[in-house]
C-alpha cells in the first residue's frame, strides 16, 4: 500500500483564510495546494488527483455548486470526497451542497482543531460505492435509469485504500475512473469475485487498468466446479467471444483461488463463506479496522429451496433453517449488509430454485443478524425504477411494522453509502 501523505486541494478566495488553510494543514502533515477560484480548482483537481477537496461555496469565476456538479460528472472526480466550507449556513444551501455530492459541511468561522478533525474524519470514512447493481444481465434503458442497468460491481474505499467486489459490467466505468485518477502512475488493485456467472465477470475484459504495464491486479474468488478460476476467466476471453486474450492484458495479473476462510488483502480482513446458488458461490465479510460490510449477492434461503416457503415447518425446512443461520452469523452486527433481494414474495413462488432471494427474506437475515443497515442489491432485470421504488417502500414498511430501526436502502448505480468507522462514532 502507498504511504504518501494525503493530498488536499483547497479552493478559497479569502487571502487570510487561504494562508490559514495552508499553514494549519501542512503543519498537520498533509500535502496541500490552495487555489482561489472554482475554475482553477477544477483544473488543479484534474492535474493533482487529490485525496480530498475543501471548497468555499462562493468563489469567483465558478461557484462551489457548479464546481462540485462538474467535478462529479468527470471520470476522475466521482470518488474524491468534498468538504464544503461556507459562511452561508442556511440549511437549504447545506442540503443543496450535500445533494450535489459534498460529503460534509463546515460552517465559517471555524477553529483550527475543528478543521483538522473534519479533514481527518472525512479521510477515515468508509465509502461503499455501487458501480453495478443489476442481477442476471445488464438492463440499461430509460426505465432503469435511476437505479442503473449495469451488473454487480461494488467498491469499498477509505482514503487511498480500495477493494473491488465483483467484475460485472459496472467494472468498466470503475476502470475508466481509476485510469483517469492514476495519471500514468502504476496501480495495485485487488478484486474479490463471488462466482463466475456472466453477470459477475463480464466487465473484466473491459477493465482498462488490467491492460496497462506496470499495474498489478490480484483477483480472489472461489475454485470453480471443473476448471481453475483463472481458466474460467481466460475462457470468457477465448477468441470465439472476445478479440483480446487474458494473457495479452499487460498488467501483472494473479488469480488466487480462495481456500482459506480468512485472508488479508491490504488493510481489509476478508472472511469467505459458501452460499446457496447454482455452482460455487461465495459471500464475503470484510472488516476494515472494525467497519464490517457483508456482501451476499446471489443466494437463496436453503429452507425454501429444500422445503417450501408456504409450509415452513417441514423437516427439510428445518435442516435448511440451520444452514440459513450460517448466513445470519456471517452478517452479524454488520455496519452494512449488501443482500440479494432480486424478487418480491409473489415472484419467488415461480422463481424457487433460481438461486435468488426475495426481499422479505433479506430483511429477516438483516434483522436476525442485528445489521445496522441493509442495502437491497441484485435488482431483477425486469424491475423498472418504479418497481424498485415500491420494493424499497414495502421493505421500509415491514421494518416499521416490526418496530425495528434497521435502515434500508436500494442500491443505486453511481452512488455511495458513507459509513462512520467505530473510532469516530459518538456514544
Ligand atoms: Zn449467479
Amino acid at each position: 500500500m502507498t504511504t504518501r501523505p494525503n493530498r488536499l486541494l483547497v479552493i478559497e478566495d479569502e487571502p487570510g483564510l487561504r494562508e490559514i488553510f495552508q499553514i494549519v494543514l501542512e503543519t498537520a502533515g498533509y500535502d496541500v495546494e490552495v487555489v482561489e477560484d472554482g475554475q482553477v480548482g477544477l483544473e488543479a483537481i484534474d492535474k493533482r488527483q487529490p485525496d480530498l477537496v475543501i471548497t468555499d461555496l462562493l468563489t469567483p469565476r465558478m461557484h462551489g455548486y457548479e464546481m462540485i456538479r462538474r467535478l462529479r460528472a468527470t471520470a476522475h472526480g466521482r470518488r474524491v470526497p468534498i468538504i464544503v466550507v461556507s459562511g452561508q449556513t442556511y440549511s437549504a444551501d447545506q442540503k443543496r451542497a450535500l445533494e450535489l455530492g459534498a460529503g460534509t459541511f463546515l460552517p465559517k468561522p471555524f477553529k483550527r482543531q475543528q478543521l483538522l478533525d473534519i479533514v481527518k474524519n472525512t479521510l477515515d470514512m468508509v465509502h461503499v460505492r455501487f458501480w453495478g447493481v443489476r442481477g442476471s444481465i445488464a438492463a440499461p434503458g430509460p426505465e432503469t435509469i435511476r437505479y442503473g442497468g449495469n451488473t454487480p460491481c461494488v467498491t469499498i474505499e477509505r482514503g487511498q485504500d480500495l477493494l473491488i467486489l465483483d467484475a460485472g459490467t459496472g467494472l468498466r466505468q470503475l476502470g475508466l475512473c481509476l485510469h483517469a485518477e492514476a495519471k500514468g502512475a502504476p496501480q495495485h488493485l485487488n478484486m474479490l469475485i463471488t462466482h463466475t456467472h456472466w453477470d459477475h465477470i463480464q466487465g473484466f475484459p473491459f477493465f482498462v487498468p488490467a491492460y496497462l504495464p506496470g499495474n498489478k491486479l490480484d483477483v480472489y474468488g472461489p475454485p470453480s466446479v471443473e476448471k481453475p478460476l483463472e481458466k474460467v476467466l481466460r475462457g470468457q476471453m477465448d477468441p470465439a467471444y472476445f478479440p483480446v486474450a487474458l494473457g495479452d492484458m499487460a498488467a501483472d495479473i494473479t488469480v488466487h483461488e480462495v481456500r482459506e476462510p480468512q485472508f488479508q488483502v491490504g488493510p481489509f480482513k476478508v472472511t469467505a463463506m459458501y452460499i446457496n446458488h447454482p455452482g460455487i458461490t461465495m459471500a464475503f465479510r470484510i472488516d476494515l479496522d472494525g467497519t464490517i460490510i457483508t456482501y451476499a449477492t446471489d443466494t437463496e434461503p436453503y429452507r425454501f429451496l429444500l422445503g417450501n416457503r408456504e409450509q415452513p415447518d417441514s423437516e427439510l425446512s428445518e435442516y435448511g433453517g440451520q444452514r440459513d443461520a450460517e448466513l445470519v452469523n456471517f452478517a452479524r452486527d454488520a455496519d452494512l449488509y449488501i443482500a440479494d433481494s432480486q424478487y418480491s414474495p409473489e415472484e419467488y413462488v415461480d422463481k424457487r430454485g433460481w438461486g435468488h432471494t426475495c426481499y422479505v427474506d433479506a430483511i429477516d437475515v438483516a434483522l436476525a443478524a442485528h445489521a445496522r443497515r441493509l442495502v437491497l442489491f441484485s435488482h431483477d432485470p425486469m424491475h423498472v425504477d418504479e418497481m424498485i421504488d415500491e420494493k424499497l417502500r414495502r421493505c421500509r414498511e415491514i421494518v416499521t411494522q416490526r418496530g425495528e430501526s434497521l435502515v434500508v436502502d436500494a442500491a443505486i448505480e453511481g452512488q455511495a453509502i458513507d459509513l462512520v468507522p467505530p473510532s469516530l462514532r459518538v456514544g
